[in-house]
């Protein structure tokens, strides 16, 4: 049989009487409830084999506390379009992500020392960089290669974010880091490795802090989502996600960077997206176009690698990009995010048009 869904949204102050009684009513018509304690107000989500669910929803929208009900066909609920139309921007010193401004976070693949973190930082600053990534804990492929500097890496983070008051961004890689990762992050990275691990995505949903989910390897767009899923039914709906490229029969480039990826994302899912084309391309000279394309494609921002000698970089040097490199990019890409923001300025003009 199928599986229906419906999302109910209390409203803000219902009681707890009032949550408890629309999740037994939902009980009754065969679903099963699943609360989500916001900061603002409780959503429930409710799925199961109810037959009647045209007579279901009538009857939890007339329950007390309620403000509405709605159904939901995804295989992903929360995240979906249907549940949200539109999009929901994730605020991060004082910049949003999915909002009026295309935001690029830049910065090494690891940290390797503080001269190479705040030389960086200051460089990717100076050229329009609205948040700094580097990683302190690494998931490297081969256990041999360098795995960050860890706990040391996320101090140097810090004194990058007091130098230059940008945001950090940085990987968690398992639940026990979560908490330590949290205290020096503004932005927890989940990488392409840890999509699925599903622990990980649970403990997230109580990080309480912005989440940034990349593509997994070999991951469909209903993975992907899925995953975003397990964050947001954890508790955390402050989700973003990364379009990092995907494993494909092709090998001149070290991946396949999926640009459809973002006009798909953009008609199913509420959650901003950004394009990574330093690990969807492998390689410094493609970066600057994907770049481009990434912009004209409607992505929410972009992430790209900077070092300041890639040479001699302990990660990802061949796609790293030199500091005056990054400059010209961010220099390069002005036009693209001039007509992006107008273009953005006049879809959310016409939204608010629609609304009334
Ligand atoms: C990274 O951002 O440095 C990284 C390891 O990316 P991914 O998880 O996409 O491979
Ligand atoms: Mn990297």
């Amino acid at each position: 049989m199928e599986r229906k869904a419906m999302i109910i949204s209390m409203k803000i102050g219902a009681t707890k009487e009032e949550i408890a009684h629309v999740c037994e009513r939902l009980g009754d018509f065969g679903y099963k409830a699943h609360p989500i304690f916001g900061e603002e107000r409780v959503v429930i989500g409710a799925v199961g084999h109810g037959e009647r669910k045209e007579q279901a929803m009538e009857s939890i929208e007339a329950a007390p506390g309620v403000e509405s009900v709605v159904s939901i066909s995804q295989p992903f609920k929360f995240v979906s379009k249907e549940f949200r139309q539109a999009k929901s921007p994730v605020k991060v010193n004082g910049w949003e992500i999915g909002g009026s401004e295309f935001i690029v976070f830049a910065g090494p693949c690891s940290v390797e020392s503080e001269e190479q973190i705040l030389a960086t930082a200051e460089a990717v600053q100076r050229a329009g960089a609205h948040i700094l990534r580097g990683g302190a804990f690494k998931p490297r492929t081969s256990p041999y290669d360098f795995q960050g500097l860890e706990v040391e890496g996320l101090k140097l983070l810090l004194k990058a974010k007091e130098r230059t008051g940008m945001a950090i961004c940085t990987e968690v890689m398992s639940t026990e880091d979560v908490d330590l990762v949290a205290e020096y992050s503004d932005i927890l990275q989940v990488g392409a490795r840890n999509m699925q691990n599903f622990n990980l995505l649970k403990r997230l949903g109580k990080a309480g802090r912005p989440v940034m989910l990349k593509r997994g390897l070999s991951s469909t767009i209903k993975e992907f989502l899925l995953s975003a899923e397990y964050i947001v039914t954890s508790g955390n709906s402050n989700v973003f996600l990364c379009e990092r490229g995907i494993r494909t029969f092709e090998t001149y480039t070290r991946n396949t960077l999926d640009l459809s990826a973002i006009p798909v994302l953009e008609e199913l899912t509420h959650l901003p997206i950004i394009v990574d084309p330093s690990h969807g391309t492998g390689k410094r000279s493609l970066v600057p176009a994907m770049a481009r394309a990434s912009v004209a494609a409607g992505a929410d921002g972009l992430m790209v690698e900077v070092h300041p000698n890639p040479e001699r970089a302990l990660s990802d040097g061949p796609q790293s990009l030199r500091l005056s490199q990054f400059d010209q990019l961010m220099k390069d890409l002005r036009p693209y995010m001039d007509l992006w923001k107008a273009e953005r300025a006049s879809a959310q003009a016409a939204a608010l048009v629609g609304k009334a």
